[in-house]
């Protein structure tokens, strides 16, 4: 299935299976807003709690935080927010788009260097086994080409961001000839920059009122309790604090369903270091979290790092993990080594000490930061991409069938189980309502005895419940039960009393945690 294809029902899919819904629906929507339904804030919940645990329960020197949404205006000014947050918009006159004008020039770079991967390709099956690429690339004169292109490009578009040359941005796009993917057309306006911060009053009359901002990142929430965790917390160095909580951005292009909304959540962790040796930290917590991604077995080569080149104004290395979602290797987390800019700030404008009494050294220092920053919704947008599958089944008169099936890691399924009584009588309703009430203290369950099995099971599959349960007559002489696997689809007879140890056991957390 072509992957843009794919992403198209997966999106359809979470909305029908109540996922995701598209937020103020009946008003027609609201862009990049959106809401989860039943089973989507399952699974969130069910990422987060796997986030969390691997961060506050598996280390004893990281601890929790949950502060407010809004602070005091001068915190956005002291992390540089109010002055460089900004993204820099350029709109089409012919198709009135609006686009950021660095990803355009991101986009073109990459279409470019699908030109070589092309080139690459072709020569790979042109040569077979003899196939060398790392000579191909080195000496193929159009990848060469293309490749100067791509780093002369590259060059100029570093430089043009880090100066904040806008004039030279939106030179660039009209020098690499770069149109709208709408009209077409290069009728471009100039860029501007656009800060991303939503703000509003607080206060009750318009003259007394103040002008706050609502959080663009959960990080900073984090810097102006540092102290507080630590002092209150006997927390030595090294030690982190993690956060989990709704952020807002006003993107100026916000598309891909979940993945750049407006108003999202985010699940922070900054962790405090001793001054030089954040480097090693920053190695340390790049394998850590791309273990914590691998676990869920959605295959390693799906995931990638991005290091990067322009480093934000606070950071002295940085490096994206990324996933394979349907259109493309995408950023699902951010690593960040952001020295001590962000302490130091704040101890500047508010003339408090940031600083931290090292025990072991007798000095204080201001520590240095290692931070990794996950979206909760790009996660649940991994998950969802990598769970979704179609399967063509031969049925028994030799005609095929689709299944759709969410693979979904079992402790992160909304339902674990579905109890399900075969026919409506004869006593099997009561028994699965009994199941269900004992099983519902330990597990999401479903009760299910609408439509015939096969359509049950399906409806299962489609939500991602790993297991279902069916009661029948042998039910009632040996108390045994059908267990279904969703993936295998295999069936196997248990007893009613081993239901809870066989279960338990498959979708406890304590399996996925024992991974990292
Ligand atoms: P991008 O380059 O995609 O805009 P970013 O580099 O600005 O992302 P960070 O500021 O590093 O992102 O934020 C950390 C994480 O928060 C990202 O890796 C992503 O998972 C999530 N995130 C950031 N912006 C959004 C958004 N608009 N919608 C959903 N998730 C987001």
């Amino acid at each position: 299935m072509a992957q843009e294809d794919k992403f198209k029902k997966l999106v359809a899919h979470c909305k029908e299976y109540g996922y995701v819904f598209p937020s103020s629906e009946i008003y027609d929507g609201l862009s990049a807003v959106y809401d989860y339904g039943q089973y989507g804030v399952e699974l969130k919940n069910n990422i987060k709690k796997y986030w969390w645990d691997s961060m506050v329960l598996l280390n004893d020197n990281i601890v929790g935080l949950d502060s407010a949404i809004f602070m005091h205006p001068t915190i956005w000014k002291a992390s540089g927010h109010v002055d460089a947050f900004n993204d820099p918009l350029i709109d089409n006159k012919d198709s009135k788009k609006r686009y950021r004008a660095d990803v355009l020039i991101e986009e073109h770079l990459a279409k470019i260097d699908d030109k070589i991967t092309k080139e690459v390709e072709k020569a790979r099956e042109r040569f077979g086994e003899s196939f060398d690429e790392k000579k191909f690339r080195e000496t193929n004169p159009r990848v060469l080409a293309n490749q100067l292109k791509i780093d002369d490009l590259n060059t100029r578009f570093s430089k043009a961001l880090n100066e904040t040359d806008l004039v030279e941005l939106k030179q660039i796009i009209i020098d690499n000839e770069i149109v709208c993917p709408i009209s077409g057309t290069r009728n471009w306006t100039d860029v501007r920059q656009f800060n991303l911060m939503f703000s509003t009053e607080m206060g009750s009359t318009a003259e007394g009122a103040n002008k706050i901002y609502l959080r663009p990142e959960t990080a900073q929430g984090i810097f102006v309790n540092f102290l507080n965790v630590q002092k209150t917390g006997r927390m030595k160095i090294p030690f982190g604090i993690a956060q989990i909580g709704k952020a807002f951005r006003n993107e100026i292009v916000a598309r891909q369903f979940i993945f750049r909304m407006r108003e999202f959540e985010q699940m922070e962790m900054q962790f405090f270091v001793q001054p030089g040796t954040e480097l090693e930290w920053f190695k340390k917590w790049k394998e850590v979290r791309m273990k914590w991604h691998q676990a869920l077995g959605f295959g390693s080569e799906n995931y990638r790092f991005h290091d990067h080149v322009k480093l934000a104004h606070y950071a002295n290395a940085a490096t994206d993990i990324e996933f394979k979602f349907p259109f493309g290797f995408k950023e699902v987390e951010g690593i960040h080594s952001r020295t001590d800019y962000d302490l130091k700030q704040h101890q500047e404008y508010s003339g408090k000490k940031m600083q931290y009494f090292d025990p072991e050294k007798g000095e204080s220092y201001i520590p240095y930061v290692i931070e990794t920053s996950i979206g909760v919704d790009r996660m649940f947008l991994q998950v969802i991409s990598a769970a979704y599958h179609e399967e063509e089944l031969k049925k028994e008169d030799g005609s095929t069938d689709i299944r759709v099936v969410l693979r979904l890691p079992s402790f992160l399924a909304p339902v674990k189980l579905a109890v399900m009584p075969l026919v409506k009588k004869d006593g099997l309703p009561e028994i699965a309502e009994k199941i269900v009430h004992d099983l519902k203290f330990d597990f999401n369950c479903q009760y299910d005895e609408k439509d015939s099995i096969g359509r049950r099971y399906r409806r299962q599959d489609a939500i991602g419940t790993p297991y279902c349960i069916t009661i029948d007559h042998q039910t009632l002489e040996d108390k045994s039960v059908t267990i279904r696997y969703r993936d295998t689809m295999e069936q196997e007879r248990v007893s009613i009393e081993q239901l809870k140890e066989i279960i338990k056991e498959k979708v406890s957390i304590q399996g996925l945690l024992k991974k990292l």
